[in-house]
């Protein structure tokens, strides 16, 4: 109420049918309960009168509390309340305190939601279905709504929070709020003020519910982040994968796409991925989470329902914020899964909900064993041949992104004009493609060679050049710069 308050010259008795009639608007027409935090020592009797008398019931919290008991209520009363079910909550609070702990919450248990605020946000992680500003909102009763006579509950409608005392009548209330001992209460310094975040103590790793056990998987890879370590087989990645989602339970069939730059990532690993079943995906590093998150869009508007499980497997730190606002309410809304595998461990926890999380190395080293070694779980995926991907592309094919069966005919693309002139437009240069492609095609071509092979296996001891790494930082650099234009494309 000291945020969102009502406006002066407002008749407090229309609060609440201005609510229904915005509710009723909008189709909703189930009962309403409404309760008004805030400090309410400089309340009116007549004020607190008028709220009671349309069943509003008022609750004194100290200012630096308010965001706290609010929440808490809430909590306890989504506990009390299983879905469906609407909660509205009329706060400026909730994007910067309440919606790291609330959209954990919705993407377990989603309740229809709706905020007011009298201050305008940016958009956040969370995902309500209606936002408006909170005067807007009260403009909607016309005079015969308001005269409404309500039928009071006989539920308590006056709460001091700071003594855990109800009053029955605004006289009551107004006593207690004015005497010594709430005046003593009130100002207790050991009372805590911090909201409490339900989900902080939440697992990371679920066993698989019924539901989701032979579900699908799908799986979107960022090999920048998450990159095939050297001399770690390729065709490992796979079964790695799928042992452990075994390992939870998990056993249906596993998609799994990898993004990366495929300019510097030497035929056979590509060959390896994609004998197992692993589709490839052409794009530079500064545009792969973009291009993630749009083959994400794609998949949900593809019509994919639950249940099916998610998976990301990139940066722990830098992990892009657009994508994970998007990817959580995108979840709010469907009841997918999600599990995340990460090159670090995160330095916050994530206001994304999964269901399992993983170290990138740790998740490839759970087939290490020879038996798992080259053994398909999910056959309907892994038989299917793989696909490579130009995701930078977008020029042929009816509106797709061009795609290629045989890596021979990809690598032709991937060095076409075409390509390198889509390319041209987010580098702004030619240069580190030729420079290295000229080392590429050396490597590539080295696979084949004999003599390449017999050098290899001779200094097979001797530490490798990193794979991917290569020549990289100059465009590294080049791309961090350009980042954000094409964040914002
Ligand atoms: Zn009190
Ligand atoms: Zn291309």
């Amino acid at each position: 109420m000291v945020e969102c308050p009502i406006p002066e010259g407002f008749d407090a008795r229309r609060v609440r049918p201005s609510l229904e009639a915005a509710f009723k608007k909008l189709g909703y027409s189930g009962p309403v309960s409404i309760t008004a935090y805030g400090d309410q020592t400089q309340t009116s009797v007549d004020l607190l009168r008028c709220l009671s008398s349309t069943g509003v019931a008022v609750v004194h919290t100290r200012s630096d509390s308010t965001c706290a008991h609010m929440y808490s209520d809430m909590v306890e009363w989504r506990g009390h309340n299983p879905p469906p079910a609407t909660m509205m909550i009329i706060s400026n609070q909730v994007n910067d305190v309440l919606s790291w702990d609330l959209t954990r919450l919705q993407q377990r248990t989603r309740y229809n939601l709706f905020l007011a605020y009298s201050i305008e946000s940016p958009m956040s992680s969370l995902s309500p279905s209606i936002e408006w500003l909170f005067e807007k909102f009260l403009g909607y009763a016309d005079e015969n709504d308001w005269h409404i006579q309500y039928e009071l509950s006989s539920a308590m409608l006056y709460y001091c929070k700071s003594c855990n005392f109800d009053a029955q009548s605004p006289q009551d209330f107004r006593k207690h709020l004015s005497g010594s001992k709430h005046g003593e209460r009130d100002i207790d310094p050991t009372t805590s003020t911090e909201v409490h975040y339900v989900t902080k103590m939440w697992g990371r790793n679920y066993p698989a519910t019924p539901e989701y056990a032979t579900a699908k998987i799908v799986v979107w890879w960022d090999m920048f982040d998450c990159p095939i370590p050297e001399g770690y087989d390729a065709r490992r990645v796979r079964p790695s994968l799928e042992a452990a989602f075994k390992n939870l339970g998990y056993s249906g069939p596993v998609s799994i796409t990898a993004f990366g730059d495929l300019k510097h990532i030497p035929d056979h690993l590509l060959r390896g991925l994609s004998s197992t079943g692993v589709d490839v995906a052409h794009t530079l590093k500064a545009c792969r989470q973009q291009r993630m998150l749009i083959d994400l869009e794609d998949w949900w508007l593809e019509s994919n329902p639950p249940p099916a499980t998610i998976m990301v497997i990139t940066d722990g730190h830098h992990f892009d914020e657009i994508f994970s606002i998007c990817l959580a309410r995108r979840l709010q809304k469907h009841k997918h899964n999600l599990f995340m595998a990460y090159s670090c461990r995160p330095w916050k926890m994530s206001f994304l909900l999964t269901s399992a999380e993983w170290l990138w190395e740790s998740l490839l080293a759970v087939s290490d064993t020879r038996r798992h070694f080259l053994h398909r779980c999910s056959e309907s995926e892994s038989d299917r041949a793989a696909v490579f991907y130009c995701k930078m592309c977008f020029f042929d094919c009816d509106c797709e992104y061009p795609d290629y069966k045989n890596l021979d005919d990809f690598r032709t693309h991937l060095s076409s004009e075409k390509h390198a002139e889509v390319e041209y437009r987010f580098t702004g240069t030619f240069g580190p493609f030729q420079n290295n492609s000229k080392e590429l095609k050396r490597s590539h071509s080295a696979q084949y060679d004999p003599e390449a092979k017999r050098l290899r296996e001779a200094t097979k001891s001797k530490p490798m050049r990193k794979p991917f790494r290569t020549g990289f930082s100059l465009l590294d650099n080049h791309l961090r710069r350009k980042f954000q234009t094409c964040k914002n494309e």
